[in-house]
């Protein structure tokens, strides 16, 4: 996992102006009293800035897993989501840019437990709703939920709370956030089989002798993503040639 900067300066007209954002949250509700998935439609403008701006901020990586997204392969995921939170649904400080596994498969509708029930709200519509606390995110993350909630790649610190072990495919978690996050993405058979497969690429690049591993590391990372792993591992192999153990 890695961590990303969220540059708040930077933010689509469409979620900056706070009219705008009204406007979406005074028209919140489909016919079946959803919230309106915005992201996933083109039809109205501005949507695929929105998109680019999260893809820009990954390096078009899934937030969570690192695998490689595109604007059609990827999902707007609600950091604490829109169906408990929908005042929060438009809130580009809530969203980041995932793959279908994490967001769909993996995370759903998580909510940290201490939040549940809590009305979460924008302040920009504190004068149409009732609620309990206006959105602050260094608030919500750290004083009402940290305990429960997983980890939000562009406000943690990746390396207080999980460290990747490249030996063994997996993380010794440090805090409880790390705990949980590890248990939703990573503790799983299927990325644990991935990364085997990825560890044992870098290994017979590594042990080929080849003047130009760099090269085919950086590519492989431009074609799949997973940054993290393939420099791990990469690292990791390293040190085992110059040990004589490769
Ligand atoms: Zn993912």
């Amino acid at each position: 996992m890695k961590k990303y900067e969220r540059k708040l300066d930077n933010i689509p007209i469409k979620l900056k102006s706070e009219e705008n954002k009204r406007k979406f949250y005074l028209d919140l509700y489909n016919n079946n009293k959803e919230v309106k998935p915005r992201w996933n439609t083109l039809r109205e403008s501005g949507i695929k800035v929105v998109r680019e701006y999260l893809l820009d901020m990954t390096n078009r990586s899934c937030a969570y897993c690192g695998k490689r997204i595109s604007d059609s392969t990827m999902d707007v995921e609600h950091f604490l989501p829109k169906c408990e939170f929908p005042y929060l649904a438009y809130c580009i400080d809530n969203l980041l840019p995932s793959c279908k596994v994490c967001n769909q498969n993996y995370k759903g509708d998580f909510i940290p437990i201490e939040i549940k029930s809590k009305k979460i709200i924008e302040g920009c519509v504190m004068n149409l709703q009732e609620y309990d606390y206006i959105y602050n995110k260094e608030q919500v993350l750290n004083e009402l939920c940290s305990q429960t909630r997983i980890i939000e790649p562009t406000f943690d610190i990746i390396s207080e709370n999980l460290e990747f072990d490249p030996e063994f495919f997996l993380y010794t978690t440090k805090s409880n956030i790390g705990k949980e996050t590890n248990k939703m993405f990573f503790d799983k058979s299927e990325f644990i089989e991935l990364l085997e497969k990825m560890s044992n690429v870098v290994k017979y690049i590594v042990k080929g002798n080849g003047s130009n591993d760099e090269e085919i590391i950086n590519a492989l990372i431009e074609l799949e993503g997973y940054e993290v792993y393939y420099r791990g591992f990469y690292e990791y192999w390293n040190k085992e040639k110059q040990n004589n153990r490769l």
